[in-house]
Order: structure tokens, then sequence, then C-alpha cells
């Protein structure tokens, strides 16, 4: 193989054919669900950083979107599900609006997030926000601060959401309980403050 020439390592060209990388720790299943799930070839992915420069959640922490890229790739299930990184994206879409593979590592990591979920792997602060949303139809909720600025800027004092049309708030609890969402939010919290108290 032209790739191997020259390589002192006698085994190289058998490594080389080892798709699976020679990382112990890979589940290709995982590489396979993910692109199922978030339909983005990540495999396309050829590690120019592009992604990694237009994120504005890097320069502020060590969440870095080519790693979980590569980590897809390689199929780390593991070292990809249990990241506290896996959280900080923002979900703005500027790296997939800019990576020249035409691929969508935003998806990625919403897939990414999906299986951790299942495992009931989320930081509890997210599933406060669910907590949230199921109470009052906003992750972050209006209050009295933010009413007296919206008057003051000649704004009504609740924006038109569910703030303002509390009639659709049983719409949102009816899709949170479907998906059992809540219930799972519930149940992740209360552990979590058990194990604090
Ligand atoms: S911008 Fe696209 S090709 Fe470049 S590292 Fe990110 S995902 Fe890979
Ligand atoms: S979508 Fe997420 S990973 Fe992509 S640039 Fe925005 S914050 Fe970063």
């Amino acid at each position: 193989m032209a790739r191997t020439k020259g390589y002192p390592d006698p085994k190289l060209e058998t490594k080389l054919r080892d798709r699976y990388l020679y990382r112990t720790d890979s589940n290709p299943d995982f590489s396979k669900k993910v692109k199922d799930l978030s339909r983005t070839v990540s495999h396309m992915c050829f590690q120019c950083g592009t992604c990694t420069g237009s994120c504005p959640s890097a320069p502020r922490s060590s969440y870095r979107i080519r790693l979980f890229m590569r980590r897809n790739v390689l199929g780390l299930e593991e070292e990809s599900l249990t990241d506290p990184d896996l959280w900080l994206c923002t979900t703005c879409y500027s790296c997939t609006d800019r990576c020249p593979r035409d691929i969508a590592p935003t998806d990625v990591i919403m897939s990414m997030r999906n299986f951790a979920y299942q495992r009931g792997i989320v930081p509890v602060n997210f599933l406060k926000t669910v907590q949230a949303i199921y109470q009052s139809g906003h992750g972050v909720p209006n209050n009295d601060v933010n009413r007296a600025a919206r008057v003051r800027l000649g704004l009504a004092k609740d924006p038109p959401t569910t703030h303002s049309h509390p009639e659709y708030l049983p719409g949102i609890r009816q899709i949170l309980d479907h998906y059992k969402v809540k219930a799972q939010a519930d149940k992740i919290v209360a552990e979590s403050e058990k194990k604090g108290a």
C-alpha cells in the first residue's frame, strides 16, 4: 500500500486497515446511531477546525466541537456522552453554516445529547430548565425586574408568549408528558438533591 511505504513499522499496514482505529472502547454502532439521527455525515470531516473557530462557546470554555466530531467518527461513545462539555453548545448553527464539508456538527451534538439523555446523563441545571418550561412555558420565566424594564421601554410587561397566553401552557405540558421528559427531569433532579443532601 502506498500509504505505508517507507514506514518502519511492519504492522502499520494492518493497523491502517483497522477501521476501528485500534481503540478498544470504540463502538461503531454509536457512529451509525448518531449518523442516522443527525442525518449528517461525520466521516466526511477532515478536522479543519472551522467549526471550533466559529464557535462562540470555544473561547469561553474547554468545549471543542471538532473534538466531538472526531469522537463521533471513532465511535467513542463513553467519552462523548459523559463529557460535560457536550452541553455547552448553544445550538447557534455557526459551525453548520461554515463547515466546508457541508456537515452539520450542531446536529451531531443534538443527537449525542439525545443518547446521553436516554441514559440519564444530563446536567441537573438543564433538567431544572425543563421543570421551568413545564411550570411557565419558559426556560427563563419573566420576573419583576424584567417587567419593569419592559414597561420603561414602552413594551407590554409580559411578552406575547405563555406569559400573556397561559391557555397554551397545557399543550406544552402535554408534549413534555408525552415524551416523559418532565417525569425523567423530576426523577434525576430528586436523585441529585438526595445525593447532595
Ligand atoms: S468544520 Fe466541518 S470539516 Fe472542519 S472540523 Fe468542523 S466538522 Fe470537520
Ligand atoms: S452550534 Fe454549537 S458547536 Fe456549533 S458553533 Fe454554535 S455553539 Fe458551537
